[in-house]
Formats: C-alpha cells, structure tokens, sequence
C-alpha cells in the first residue's frame, strides 16, 4: 500500500501495526536501522509477538518500544491511534477539540486531551536566530486572548487566577481583565513566517525586549500603534499606522499578523473549549506550526508533508500528565 495522501488513507494505512513500525523507523532512523535507545547499539532483534525490540547489551531494561524517546513513550496508547491523531492536528486548519478526537478514535476525552497536548509539543519549533534582516519587513502586533472574568465561574477563574500569578505581576491580575492573556507577533514578510509568545504583560520593556532580541537590525519594523518604541529608533526602521485614521499606509500595516491572529482565535473559539494561560503556548506553537507550513505558490507543502515534518520532532520530547497539569495523578493511559 502507497505511503497516505489523506486523512482516510492515513487512518487506513496506519491501522496495520506494520506499516506504522516502518514509519516509526524511517522519521525516527534515516539509515532505516533501529538503534537501542539507552545504549545506542544497532544489535537487536525485534520480537513481533509483544511488538518490543530487544538489546544485547549489558543494562537494565534490555526490551524497548519504539515509543520510548519520543513523545509517544509511556503512552498506552497504540501507533495505530497516535498516528491518525497526529494526522489530523497538523491538516486541519483550525485545530481538533479533544471531543472530536474522543470521537473519532474511541478513546476517552481525558486521554483525547493529552494527546493533543503532547502532539503539539511535536508541532512546537526551536527559534534559533533572529529574523528579518537589513530592509526585510516585519509585523509586529499583539493580542490578547481569553474570557472577560466576569462571565467566568469562580473556580476557574481561581484556578486561572494561579497559572497566571506564575508569569504575570500583581498589579497586572488585579486587572478587571486579568483573565485575557496577551500574545506578542512577529510576522517575518519575505520568510513568511510567524513568531508567537506568549508574555508575561504589554508593559512598553517588554514588547520593546522581545523585539531587539529576535528581530535583526536593519529591519523594516510595522508596528499599528504609536507606542513610544524608544529604544527602536536607532536600530530599525520603525513605521507604525494609527488606527484612528486608517489600518493600511502603503506597506505598512500590520493585517498579516492580524490574519495570524483570527486563525489563532477561531481555532480556540470554534474547536477548543477553554483554554488556561498555562496551555495557552501550546496552542499558539500549534498555529504557528500550520501557518508556517501552509501550502503557498513556491512550496506547496501538503498534508503529508507536514504530518511527516511534525513525526521528524516527535524524538527527545516528553510530556507527562503531572507536568501538564501539575497534579500528581497517575494517567490511566
Ligand atoms: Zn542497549
């Protein structure tokens, strides 16, 4: 059977163990030879009936999955469910609620919401090095996302209260807003490519910061307000539009962010059902990750490609329950 093209032929394609073992090997071994993954040793043989590999060498837990390294270790889950799953968060556009999942691969909610949450940890991306560049353009803009406190119910806003007491300062969730998370943008235009963090406030340092630590000088920088970006002057080219009189002045605007953002949004508005400051990242990192590999003129990716771009990461990436929620509760999964 031909390597899957669709959601269809990937959730047939991958419901044969075999064919999922050979694609565990080829994202995770370019050569296509499986090495121990605590000794490194290429001598093991694989033991079809428990579907283990074992190693010769001299240590302890000498049998090991090809899960084990990857996102997928400690999971009971089956490849043959975590590969349609994988398959489905990196094409669709805006996202999948870990109701849907629930539904589509028979496993409970609770465990549909792990998954997902591990699977972007995969779809996460190291930004290395600055963008921009001498005369590149680059967007910036912010958000901010989440539910107005007042429409809450009391325990989560208490427990929306905690998560965010960890990045911001007081004096910001004394806010009657306390409750909207602010996201900071950069859109690299020639690149296209977006970077996406959530921050702790929108105090005038902190944007100004992040903007001299990620974007290159020389930079042609849009921002869409007259924030006094002081320390800007002298590195960049810092244009901004005042919205009051008009959204675009030639070149500089800031829609492609802004586009960044409603995609963002929809995604967490129409798919996910509430979203903690905490996740909040993950959920940013997973955007980014279909925005920046999203099909354009001179590189139309498709939905294979980035499912197999997002398997390349799956390796030397953990996540454990208790780390996602910070309850020390023993998964059943
Ligand atoms: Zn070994």
């Amino acid at each position: 059977m031909a390597t899957p093209k669709t959601l269809l032929e990937a959730i047939q394609y991958f419901s044969d163990y075999d064919n999922c073992r050979q694609f565990m090997i080829s994202v995770r071994w370019l050569d296509g030879k499986v090495r121990c993954p605590y000794c490194q040793s290429e001598k093991v043989t694989y033991l079809e009936k428990a579907r283990v590999y074992r190693c010769y060498g001299d240590h302890p837990k000498q049998k090991f999955s090809l899960k084990v390294g990857t996102i997928f270790e400690d999971s009971a889950i089956a490849l043959e469910k975590w590969l349609p799953a994988a398959w489905l968060i990196t094409s669709c556009k805006n996202g999948v609620s870990s109701w849907e999942l629930h539904r589509a691969l028979g496993v409970t909610q609770k465990t549909a919401w792990f998954m997902l949450h591990r699977l972007r940890l995969a779809m996460q991306t190291q930004s290395f090095g600055k963008i921009g560049g001498e005369g590149s353009e680059v967007e910036v803009d912010e958000t901010y996302v989440g539910a107005r406190a007042q429409n809450m119910h009391k325990s989560r806003k208490d427990r929306i209260r905690q998560a965010q007491a960890q990045v911001r300062s007081a004096e910001t969730i004394a806010s009657r807003y306390y409750a909207k998370t602010p996201v900071q943008g950069f859109l690299d235009r020639e690149q296209r490519k977006v970077r996406a963090t959530v921050v702790a406030n929108v105090k005038r340092e902190t944007l100004q910061d992040r903007i001299l630590n990620q974007i290159e000088r020389g930079s042609r920088v849009y921002t869409d307000q007259a924030l006094a970006y002081t320390k800007l002057q002298d590195k960049y080219v810092h244009e901004f539009v005042n919205h009051l009189e008009s959204y675009v002045r030639g070149r500089v605007h800031t829609n492609g962010m802004e586009n960044f953002w409603s995609l963002l949004k929809r995604g967490l508005k129409g798919t996910y059902v509430a979203v903690e400051p905490y996740h909040l990242q993950r959920y940013v990192d997973e955007q980014a990750f279909r925005y920046n590999n999203r099909a354009t003129e001179d590189n139309p990716l498709t939905d294979a490609d980035r499912f197999h771009l997002a398997m390349t990461q799956i390796v030397g990436k953990r996540l454990t329950y208790s780390e996602l929620t910070g309850k020390d509760w023993q998964a059943p999964f």
